[in-house]
């Protein structure tokens, strides 16, 4: 018995010999019935259009996912327009070892000799496939030698890039209110703003999956439509296209490799930048950090996990269930343990108190924002000099060994200067909160309140990057049989005394 399944397929884009869902099952149905096959199983796809990718739970994804499996032995559907969308379809039956059959008798993939043809078709495609790929990495090197974005599909926060972009094309008037060429690959709205709060969030220490979460939340979608989550954030926030630099190679792009590269590495390109060159490299420098690498999708539910130290072996608290109370212990040993939500509670409360001090506005600034402009210009002098010692040594002026020591300073001045530059790319943890006890006004209680409501805003990941800006905790063994009271104040009291905070 040959088992035979149906495809149909409903497409509004294409021609007008349009042929209902209802008329090709029924002359399916015939074909299936003069073959002598059995029916096992109907797939139906309603595709708006014919360049959608048919990916997981369309019912052509349904379908390969089934012939891999063997449950069918063939494939019926009306025409060759009606299975096949391009010839990298037909690649894909084949690959599963799929047969096929139209109504129409265009495509037999039952014969040999329809086989046959169907693999030579294949071949070719592959090989037209990779010539576009060529002809495609060629334009892109082009494109990057004159400062153009890369082509192909639209990048997230920007609009596509019109074709035959060049650097010199009619000029538009950014928001910036500096003149950009008019060759589209300008910010677009919404989502421009959601990448520069993607950074900001970032650096403010949220992790990839709650800004996937926001930008979600906001109805965002990838540019193939698809939701967002850690790792596509990640390729977004990675990408040095959004401060205005020119991307390296794609085989180049991966964070660690990127990371290698300075700034003055990758030239300028001829777009408008969505953040600053030190926002993105500071966010570069997060990403590549091994420790965010290798725990993507563990985000700390927790305030103090990680955060607060062991008080006898000054081993990390780590957040776990003791007895079935949500407690922190000691990830050394069983040293002590102490109940979170009481520790949680307390240290909200110092928080709060403290951000919501006259002074808190001072002190959040007390290490001020380094001057950019120097520091770049700084940059650029250690650069110069570098290369200017390079040059001796070129003209046989120098030798290496004497150049040497040297070439180790102002490497090191460089690297110094980098950081700096990354760091003074990080936004002020405290900015939001700060800026809503100042608008309360000079009233204490609502100068806690403002901030208490803005605290309770915030994501896990915020408060947590907060309160490690602001004091270290220690955790101490209360002593032995000492238990906490039951009133909420003598708890309080109890837990003060068992936490030993320093401020920073
Ligand atoms: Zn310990």
């Amino acid at each position: 018995m040959t088992r035979a399944a149906l495809y149909l397929r409903q497409s509004l884009d294409r021609d007008h010999r349009q042929e209902g869902i209802d008329r090709q099952r029924a002359r399916c149905r015939a074909e299936v019935e003069r073959r002598g096959w059995t029916i096992v199983e109907e797939y139906v796809d309603n595709d708006v259009s014919a360049s959608k990718p048919r990916g997981v739970g369309t019912a052509w994804h349904r379908m390969i996912e089934d012939t891999k499996a063997g449950r069918v032995d063939v494939v019926v559907a009306v025409d060759q327009d009606r299975i096949l969308r391009g010839i990298r379809d037909l690649v894909t039956l084949l690959d599963v070892g799929a047969r096929i059959a139209t109504v129409d008798g265009e495509l037999d993939l039952t014969t040999a000799d329809g086989e046959f043809r169907a693999t030579l078709a294949a071949g070719l495609a592959r090989f037209e496939v990779q010539r576009k790929s060529e002809r495609q990495r060629r334009a892109n090197a082009h494109r990057r030698e004159g400062g153009l974005p890369a082509g192909g599909r639209r990048a997230f926060g920007y609009t596509r890039l019109k074709a035959g972009a060049s650097a010199d094309w009619p000029k538009r008037v950014g928001a910036d209110g500096r003149e950009w060429p008019d060759y589209g690959h300008e910010p677009k709205e919404p989502e421009a703003s959601a990448v520069r709060r993607g950074y900001a969030m970032l650096l403010a220490g949220a992790t990839l999956r709650s800004i996937a979460r926001a930008w979600n939340a906001e109805g965002l979608t990838t540019t193939v439509g698809h939701e967002w989550e850690a790792y596509s954030v990640r390729a977004v926030l990675a990408n040095p296209r959004n401060a205005g630099l020119v991307a390296p190679p794609r085989s180049a792009t991966d964070v660690m490799t990127t990371h290698n590269l300075g700034l003055g590495d990758l030239p300028v390109g001829s777009w408008e930048p969505l953040v600053a060159p030190e926002t993105w490299a500071a966010a570069r420098d997060l990403l590549a950090d091994p420790v965010r690498r290798s725990s993507p999708g563990a985000a700390p539910r927790s305030l103090l996990s990680g955060i607060a130290t062991c008080g006898i072996c000054g081993g990390a608290m780590k957040a776990g269930v003791i007895r079935d109370i949500r407690s922190y212990r000691c990830s050394e040993s069983a040293h002590l343990s102490r109940k979170r939500d009481d520790a949680d509670h307390f240290i909200t409360h110092v928080v709060l108190e403290r951000l919501s001090q006259p002074d808190a506005a001072a002190l959040l600034r007390r290490d001020d924002a380094p001057d950019v402009g120097k520091l770049r210009a700084e940059l650029l002098e250690a650069q110069q000099a570098e290369e200017s010692v390079l040059s001796l040594v070129g003209r046989g002026l120098t030798t290496v060994d004497k150049a040497a020591a040297t070439l180790r300073d102002v490497r090191e001045r460089i690297g110094g200067l980098e950081a700096a530059l990354s760091d003074a790319g990080r936004v002020d943890v405290f900015g939001d909160l700060v800026a809503e006890a100042e608008a309360a006004g000079d009233a204490y209680d609502a100068r806690w309140a403002a901030v208490a409501e803005a605290w309770a805003a915030l994501d896990i990941d915020r408060q947590r990057a907060i309160v490690r800006k602001l004091l270290a905790v220690e955790m101490r063994s209360p002593g032995k049989g000492s238990r906490a009271p039951r009133d909420a104040a003598g708890r309080l009291a109890h837990t003060e005394a068992t936490l030993a905070l320093t401020w920073l």
